[in-house]
């Protein structure tokens, strides 16, 4: 009996982003040994810290220095180039590891459903933003710019943020770690018109006021409302909250004049789409007009086409489903209870509950998780890391440690110009060569 409680947890955290650092944090914080690998199939850590989050924005990238505290701790490892399904089973994972704990997000696009989708120049948020974010994934996605118009689909901060870093200035992101590819091409893009379409109308829209107030503060670019999509004035002594902050903001763009600045941001509300226009490649979309009735968007039958040269939903995500896991097509999501999937099998974060809240939302999720895995799982005298590191030998896959990441990240620092946090690389080979110092 003694034995098994000095006996040590093992728990493998697929996925370093919030919800697997969230986690680990939590388990490792009692009197329990628990030992934790944070298993990532990037060489770098913080998930959409980093690939996400947008490149202007780098004070809500601060919230990693708590995960770098994370991994400062003996119990906690990073393994980084690892990656469940290509290099390592689940099996073999929980054959090693008491515990297996799936953080690793929501990163497909959620489709629109409209004919025409898979035209060039359709580019859904995961793959434009992961592109101008360094993302190995997307690095060499090449998106054509060279288009007058393009349309953004969504109402949230996703299609904030897309249409932003499209409409600012190289020297508005000076100060960022926009990736240099996306630079080169978003700064000699011919886009004059950006379009912000929404389903539904302003007091449903999911913007958060500063980010929707950055919008009309550009350089180089006007915002602009219609007047006429807007509710009376009247209605705005009734709004509270973020809904009465964003019709401030709203109807300021509406007095915005279209010739203010060289080109134009439109946010446009109350369009469906229900088709995308082309032959090779895009060349506009069907737009129908809707009105909400008790909250839901109800088509009027009238529709138009605007011209555009890309588009890009920024209607959600989706998990990606790995084998032996099950998947909840609907909600594109790991299916489980209350985080449970079956014995030993936890998921956390965005692949548990979808692509929803702020990097916030995941701790509470992390720290009920990791309560929930104490709770219910006794250690069983397992290889744990001693075991992954002889797979990772045996099988001559190269691993990033959090010393090779601290490697990556000084390189990327140094190689930054003025003013810019950092030059992020894109390509896992160059980062792993880095890291091992050749
Ligand atoms: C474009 C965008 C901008 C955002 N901006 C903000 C913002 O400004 N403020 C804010 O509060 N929130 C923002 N968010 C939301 C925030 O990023 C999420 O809440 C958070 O990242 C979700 O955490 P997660 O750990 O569940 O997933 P992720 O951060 O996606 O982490 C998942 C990790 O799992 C890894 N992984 C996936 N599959 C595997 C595998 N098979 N093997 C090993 N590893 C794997 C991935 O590489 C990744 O590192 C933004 C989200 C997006 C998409």
């Amino acid at each position: 009996m003694a034995e098994d409680k000095q006996a040590t947890l093992w728990v493998a955290v697929i996925g370093a982003g919030p919800a697997g650092y969230y986690t680990a944090e939590a388990l490792t914080s009692g009197e329990q040994d628990v030992r934790v690998d944070i298993i990532d199939r990037l060489p770098t850590p913080f998930g959409l810290i980093r690939a996400g989050v947008a490149p202007d924005h780098q004070s809500i990238k601060n919230v990693s220095r708590r995960y770098e505290a994370t991994n400062q701790r003996d119990d906690v490892r990073f393994v980084g180039n690892l990656s469940l399904g290509r290099d390592i089973t689940l099996k073999e994972l929980q054959d090693l590891y008491d515990v297996v704990v799936l953080a690793t997000g929501a990163a497909k696009d959620r489709p629109l459903g409209v004919e025409g989708e898979d035209l060039n120049g359709v580019i859904g948020s995961g793959a434009f933003v992961g592109w101008y974010n360094s993302h190995p994934d997307y690095k060499d996605l090449d998106p054509d710019l060279r288009v007058a118009s393009v349309a953004v689909i969504g109402n949230g901060n996703v299609a904030v943020d897309v249409a932003r870093i499209l409409a600012k200035t190289a020297e508005e992101m000076a100060s960022s770690d926009l990736a240099q590819h996306a630079a080169d091409e978003i700064h000699s893009s011919a886009i004059k018109d950006i379009y912000i379409l929404g389903r539904r109308g302003s007091l449903e829209a999911a913007f958060t006021p500063k980010e929707l107030g950055e919008l009309n503060a550009l350089e180089n670019c006007v915002a602009l409302v219609d007047g006429t999509q807007l509710p009376p004035e009247d209605v705005d002594a009734e709004l509270t909250g973020a809904t009465k902050k964003n019709m401030v903001h709203l109807r300021a763009m509406a007095k915005n004049s279209a010739d203010a600045k060289p080109t134009r941001l439109h946010i446009q509300f109350y369009r469906r789409p229900m088709a995308i226009i082309g032959e090779d490649c895009v060349c506009g979309i069907r737009l129908e007009e809707t009105v909400v009735e008790d909250g839901k968007c109800v088509g009027t039958g009238k529709s138009e086409v605007l011209p555009a040269g890309l588009i890009v939903p920024c209607i959600g995500y989706r998990s990606s489903p790995l084998e032996d896991v099950p998947y909840d097509e609907w909600r594109g999501v790991y299916q489980n209870e209350e985080g449970l999937i079956s014995d030993g099998l936890y998921c956390v974060g965005w692949c548990r509950r979808g692509p929803t809240g702020t990097i916030g939302t995941n701790k509470p999720d992390g720290v009920g998780i990791a309560a929930k895995i104490l709770e219910e799982v006794t250690a069983a005298g397992k290889a744990g890391r001693h075991g992954l590191d002889a797979i990772v030998e045996e099988r001559g896959l190269t691993i990033v440690t959090f010393q090779d990441w601290k490697k990556i990240e000084a390189a990327e620092v140094e190689a930054a110009a003025d003013g810019a946090p950092r030059a992020k690389f894109a390509d896992v080979d160059e980062m792993v060569s880095i890291a091992d110092g050749s």
